[in-house]
């Protein structure tokens, strides 16, 4: 027999986007009936636990910039203030700083982009070619390289401790986590009504928040709306080097979009998007690409870096917003109390706090806090692209 429950918001994946967004509706209202429903409570696929965790400010687009601002302040407070019952979680914010390398090639938007953050009250340096080596004696910048910009602040933290924190607070404030597949939502008379459960059973109510990382355009579809948003794989991989450095080094970014930094335990993380990146849900794990084409790449910039181990490494999924590779936020317009929260492209976990607390406030008709409507998902049906040149 199915059966059927009745909730103010429902909540479609509970990831950092549903979690954060649960928390906040709770947490302005205790009075809510906020459901998530998550089919993977172990989060083994959720992009949130396969990420780098990188938090940011060097980004070219205003409100980015501001959402990375947001979370700043969010990480530094985290754990006194995500305390559930007298516990704090540990979410080991490094703030290590990100160094992205500027060639000849990307120096005017790099310019660009650096005077923005600097207006918005960031800290950020502009590094001649001299000063990279200066800082990272291991670093081997070449001729192409004219200088970096350099975000002291910006760094990483555990993102599955931020997540579980997102969680517990939110069930410690009345929100319900259901586990279960989300087959459709529901909708009836160009309004949401709910979702209905894989097992047929149906969760009711006016609001339904898409949450669902890579698999949101799907869940989307069953409601009719089409989303530029494709599942791309992306692989992260663990290194060893024999030589090993003196210190910290940040998450360092080279011309081609290469990246790498420490991370605990004397081990170096690195990845590389490149154009292909399969499409779909594929989470095999090639250590063939790292050594043939990354660990050269690598070894030219880092020449130490020729003897290491290719220690483990994962893939996870990016949610590619094939129009403009930025997130899409809101109330869908053409179905009352239908929300969407995904199109992160690579850059959602430290979006998370503004997401949350963003769309909660949407959902309680209340003055936000930080404009996002530049994020409306009015720019899908229009085919308007957002431009965030540079650095994605
Ligand atoms: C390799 C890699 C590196 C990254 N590095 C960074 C970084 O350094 N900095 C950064 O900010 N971002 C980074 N990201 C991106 C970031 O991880 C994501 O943008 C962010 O985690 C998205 O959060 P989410 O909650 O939308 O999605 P997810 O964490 O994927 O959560 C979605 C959840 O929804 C559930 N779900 C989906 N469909 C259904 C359904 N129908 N029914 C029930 N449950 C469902 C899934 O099980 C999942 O748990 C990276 C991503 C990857 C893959």
């Amino acid at each position: 027999m199915t059966q059927s429950q009745t909730y103010d918001v429902i909540i479609t994946g509970g990831g950092i986007m549903g979690s954060a967004t649960a928390y906040h509706l709770m947490k302005s209202d205790p009075a809510l009936k906020v459901a998530v429903v998550e089919r993977d409570p172990t989060y083994a696929r959720a992009s949130t636990t396969l990420s780098m965790s990188n938090v940011r400010i060097q980004f070219s687009l205003k409100e980015n910039i501001q959402i990375s601002q947001y979370a700043f302040e969010v990480l530094k407070g985290f754990e006194e203030q995500m305390a559930v019952g007298g516990e704090r979680p540990r979410i080991y914010f490094h703030q290590e700083g990100n160094l992205f390398l500027v060639g000849a090639e990307n120096e005017a938007a790099a310019r660009k982009a650096f005077d923005l953050q600097r207006s918005l009250g960031c800290r950020i340096e502009w590094w001649p070619r001299a000063q990279i080596k200066e800082r990272y004696p291991l670093y081997e910048p070449g001729d192409d390289i004219v200088g970096a910009t350099y975000g002291p602040d910006d760094g990483h933290f555990d993102a599955y401790a931020v997540l579980m924190a997102y969680k517990a607070k939110a069930r410690s404030l009345g929100a319900a986590y259901i586990t279960g597949d989300a087959a459709a939502i529901a909708t009836a008379a160009g309004s949401a009504t709910g979702v209905a459960l894989a097992t047929g059973d149906k969760v009711s109510a006016g609001i339904v928040v898409n949450c669902g990382g890579a698999w949101a355009a799907e869940l989307a579809a069953t409601a009719g709306v089409e989303l530029p948003v494709v599942p791309v794989k992306r692989q992260v991989f663990a290194l060893d080097t024999a030589v090993k450095p003196e210190g910290p080094l940040p998450l360092t970014v080279l011309l081609s979009g290469l990246y790498f930094r420490t991370e605990t335990g004397g081990l170096v993380l690195l990845g590389k998007s490149v154009p292909e990146d399969p499409v779909g849900f594929n989470f095999s794990w090639d250590d063939q690409r790292f050594m043939e084409l990354l660990w050269p790449e690598l070894a030219e910039f880092v020449p130490a870096w020729d003897r290491l181990k290719l220690v483990r490494g994962w893939a996870g999924l990016y949610d590619v917003n094939t129009l403009d590779g930025n997130a899409i936020l809101g109330e869908w317009p053409q179905i009352k109390g239908l929300y969407l929260a995904t199109g992160f492209s690579g850059h959602g976990l430290q979006q998370g706090p503004a997401v949350g607390r963003y769309l909660s406030e949407l959902i309680l008709q209340r003055p936000v806090s930080l404009d996002l409507a530049i994020f409306s998902p009015q720019r899908i049906l229009e085919n308007r692209p957002l431009s965030e040149a540079g650095l994605v």
